[in-house]
């Protein structure tokens, strides 16, 4: 993404009828290497308002495109989680306008994935906001990817983009009269995720290792895994109780309940695909048997579907 930059410079510079050829032709290249779901996600962005749920008196859930956003406010300025796209970031100072919010200060992604990150370069160059991610969210995102499963391929992400501020197992952030607890989750949605636990507030990030409401997407190419999905459902249960806001990377804001309903979706499903898989059944067998079909009519109308779903089960197991 580094690139995209790179181009709108170029474009600036045609705009402005000072263009050469060799700019042009760097120009035509940079703009192909921003994959089409990135270009239609930008122009949702542009065009969605962001939505705010106030969750406790000082968090506030902030939807729009991509993945849920949390921001905290108080005497030591705003905290955000995650940053939706490059062209939401007007929309995400207006709403934290609206919440009379102080100055945003610091600024946590939950994972590398661009759905949670592509506003990073945008909020930092007009905020100055200090970004804290997993070190690995860090080195891919300064590092050229690929999501295989949609054929995606990312360029690097300019400095402006990436976090100033990296750890490896977890970080302690006391802000806003409330302790933030940042975990790495081994390998499950990706190698990058992290939770953000709000131990005062008993609120809970996350990131995509939770997809409230519909099957979730398991990146493989960049380390993620079923069985790790698993686990990281597991772990964010025990931090929960009944009082417990869980907010997922995606879908409706969830709680212990629903997050219970999803872990043991998760286990059954990874439990019948492995037992396929260790039986010497091929990935089109595995879909073919629907392993997923008890669940389908629930979780299946998402991201999804319910083939896609059981393949990357296999894939992933
Ligand atoms: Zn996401
Ligand atoms: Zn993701």
């Amino acid at each position: 993404m580094v690139t995209r930059r790179i181009f709108l410079k170029q474009a600036g510079l045609a705009g402005a009828g000072l263009i050469t050829a060799p700019r042009f032709v760097m120009a035509q290249q940079a703009a192909t290497t921003v994959p089409d779901r990135v270009r239609q996600f930008r122009n949702d962005g542009a065009n969605t308002p962001i939505k705010v749920t106030k969750l406790r008196e000082n968090l506030f859930l902030l939807q729009g495109v991509g993945g849920n956003m949390l921001a905290q406010t108080g005497p030591d300025g705003t905290l955000l989680i995650d940053s939706s796209a490059s062209t939401a970031a007007p929309h995400i100072r207006e709403a934290l306008q609206g919440l009379n919010a102080p100055p945003l200060k610091l600024l946590v992604n939950t994972h590398w994935h661009y759905d949670h990150t592509d506003g990073n370069a945008a909020l930092h160059d007009s905020t100055g906001v200090f970004i804290i991610a997993h070190e690995n969210t860090r080195r891919r995102l300064s590092t050229p990817q690929e999501i295989a499963f949609m054929q995606m391929h990312f360029a690097p992400d300019p400095p402006a983009a990436l976090p100033q501020q990296t750890f490896t197992d977890h970080q302690k952030i006391f802000l806003n009269n409330d302790e933030l607890h940042l975990v790495h989750f081994p390998p499950a949605h990706t190698d990058t995720d992290i939770y953000i636990h709000f131990v005062n507030a008993n609120v809970l990030h996350a990131g995509d290792t939770f997809f409230n409401g519909f099957y979730p997407f398991i990146d493989g190419s960049t380390g993620g895994n079923l069985r790790g999905m698993v686990r990281a459902a597991e772990t964010c249960l025990a931090l929960a109780d009944n009082e417990t806001k869980i907010v997922p990377g995606h879908g409706p804001l969830g709680d212990k309940a629903s997050l219970q309903r999803y872990q043991a979706m998760l286990s059954d499903v990874a439990d019948k695909v492995e037992k396929l898989k260790a039986s010497g059944k091929s990935r089109e067998e595995v879909v073919a048997a629907r392993p997923t079909s008890k669940y389908d009519a629930e979780w299946g109308k998402g991201l999804l579907s319910p083939d896609q779903f059981a393949a990357l089960a296999y894939q992933t197991l």
